[in-house]
């Protein structure tokens, strides 16, 4: 029987690894959790921008039913989107200061502010159009995506735009399809903007 050499017995036992496949070759996507990538951002972005309670209530405005009025249910980006905006709202105010605060920035700018009270959906799902392409594209300058990274959150974002839209087609979604004839889901459209900027 033949000897097992040094090298084989290091491998045997696990002090050594098995080389690894050069980085280039591996799928960028792979190892990326884009569930809570997404929700960072937002939550991130909430924070930066010192959003308050009374702007992130209007984002989480109702239907009569309960359903959330601005993201799709059901839809892969809006969930994550959606969360992220519910623990905002939930987050206890900072026990450290003299001051009592409970976020960052300075909230969001006026007209802002006043769009998300329209009575058009339209004109409040843009602003959400908005802030969701902000916070994820500076969510990713933050990780530093090369441009390869980013082609792989582009196809990403992409595949569950095209799945959460998709969800509006089902028979079983009349009021959803109904709510939203002729609009685009803010957090998915707004996802996928961030995702092919340089
Ligand atoms: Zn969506």
């Amino acid at each position: 029987m033949k000897h097992p050499t040094i090298l084989t017995l290091l491998f045997a036992i696990g002090l050594i690894q098995p080389t690894a496949s050069p980085t280039h070759m591996q799928d960028p996507a792979a190892k990326i959790d884009f569930n809570t990538e997404i929700f960072h951002a937002v939550l991130e972005g909430l924070y930066d921008d010192g959003v308050s309670n009374e702007t992130a209530d209007l984002l989480l405005r109702k239907q009569d039913d309960g359903a959330y009025t601005h993201f799709i249910s059901g839809c892969p980006t809006c969930v994550y989107v959606l969360e992220a905006l519910r623990h905002y709202r939930a987050r206890p105010d900072f026990v450290s200061f003299k001051m009592t605060r409970n976020t960052w920035g300075l909230g969001l700018d006026k007209g802002s502010r006043e769009r998300l009270k329209s009575e058009h959906m339209k004109v409040r799902i843009d602003v959400l159009h908005t802030l969701v392409t902000r916070w994820m594209d500076k969510r990713m300058d933050r990780l530093r995506l090369n441009k390869r990274e980013r082609k792989a959150w582009h196809s990403e974002l992409k595949r569950r735009a095209k799945k959460g839209m998709g969800l509006l087609t089902d028979k079983r979604n009349v009021a959803q399809a109904e709510l939203w004839a002729d609009l685009a889901c803010p957090s998915c459209e707004g996802a996928v903007a961030a995702s092919v900027r340089e």
